[in-house]
């Protein structure tokens, strides 16, 4: 069988976006993601389903993977390079925490150079961003996304668990002072937990400038708690907000964009609600992941990862890389199972796969 030159798969889908992950390891212990705090505990235990999970107090964190089988910076820009002539577009960089990563602003001076790619982003939590964002910027960084749930001091420590709200928003406000514009910012919103701040997250978006996407729970938390009772369903989050602003869809030309997009009626700043679990977008889905030991991952749900670290140490030439990308692609999946009976969650968790 002939494969196509871009990366298309077998239901018509060309692959433009591809997310990498500098590393499995994280600063913060996000209840949806790493929990392993006593806070999640309690949340896990009481909330919603005792039985299923009788035990949270054991949070069982992943095992991390040792440094030699990172992809190192030469790695990472190597096969960039060949995804971007496949037609990959955008990357972002991500973790875990990615500014975890010893001197990852070198990584970003490398990929920010490389002809083609048009737009090079990353995501963190924003803890470290303040001491490391005039450097990232100066490498070539041209957009950020935040992760920031929660404006309570009490309830970012007990998402996060970690004491780091101010680190953030300190981080927020540099990257608009270095005009990363538009500088957004994710949360997750999880029923009984911060769903009582949705209102006061989208007025700080309107009165910072700032493009903030709220997205809904998804079960790739390392605990394997996920209970669809504790997702706040997009349609529900929209309405809320309706009900508080005046908002104007936002027409988008990227039918692959996760987010529907709302502006406010002053005109700063927007909201964006991503809803894989009630709405799955997969239909239009045009991402890769590459983890941090160099497997390539077709969907955020996928059961099996390609090795593509082994090929490149075991000295495939770029054609042969190539050709196995495209043949990895082209069985990408449909779609995720989400919701339905035969759902089985990945074996890695979020940050382990590059979220
Ligand atoms: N550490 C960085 C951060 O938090 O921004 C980057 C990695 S994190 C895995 C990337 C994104 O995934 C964040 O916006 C985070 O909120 C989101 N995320 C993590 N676990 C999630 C889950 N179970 N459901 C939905 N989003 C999740
Ligand atoms: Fe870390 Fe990001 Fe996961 Fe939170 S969401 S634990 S910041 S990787």
């Amino acid at each position: 069988m002939m494969l196509p030159k871009l990366l298309s798969d077998s239901h018509a889908r060309v692959m433009r976006d591809l997310r990498v992950s500098l590393t499995d390891r994280c600063n913060f212990r996000c209840l949806y993601c790493l929990p392993e705090t006593e806070e999640a505990a309690n949340f896990y235990r009481t909330k919603f389903d005792p039985v299923r999970n009788p035990n949270p107090e054991k949070l069982k964190l992943p095992e991390w993977k040792p440094r030699s089988e990172m992809l190192s910076f030469e790695e990472i820009e190597r096969l960039v390079r060949l995804f971007v002539e496949l037609g990959i577009e955008k990357v972002r960089l991500t973790g875990g925490e990615p500014l975890l990563r010893q001197g990852i602003e070198m990584l970003i001076a490398r990929l920010a150079v490389i002809p083609g790619l048009q737009d090079l982003a990353m995501t963190t939590n924003g803890f470290h961003f303040v001491k490391k964002g005039r450097a990232l910027k100066e490498a070539g960084l041209r957009r950020i996304s935040f992760s920031m749930d929660s404006l309570g001091q009490a309830n970012f420590k007990r998402m996060t668990g970690r004491d780091g709200l101010n680190e953030v928003l300190a981080g927020i406000a540099l990257a608009k002072t270095l005009g990363l514009a538009p500088v957004k910012v994710n949360a997750v919103v999880i029923r009984g937990i911060n769903d009582h701040e949705i209102e006061r997250l989208a007025e700080f978006a309107r009165s910072e400038h700032l493009s903030f996407r709220f997205i809904e729970f998804m079960p790739l938390d390392s605990s394997r708690a996920w209970l669809k009772e504790m997702v706040v369903p997009g349609k529900e989050i929209l309405e809320r907000l309706q009900t508080r602003f005046t908002l104007k869809p936002i027409a988008s030309a990227n039918p692959s964009e996760t987010a529907r997009r709302w502006a406010f009626e002053d005109g700063r700043g927007e909201i964006g609600i991503i809803a894989p679990v009630s709405e799955p977008f997969c239909g239009h889905c045009n991402r890769l992941r590459l983890t941090a030991d160099g497997k390539i991952r077709t969907c955020l749900f996928s059961l099996h990862e390609h090795d593509l670290k082994s090929l490149l140490r075991s000295g495939a030439s770029n054609e042969q890389l190539t050709e196995s990308v495209r043949a990895i692609v082209w069985h990408k999946e449909a779609s995720h199972r989400i919701g339905k009976s035969d759902f089985v969650q990945p074996a890695r968790t979020m940050s382990c796969i590059g979220g």
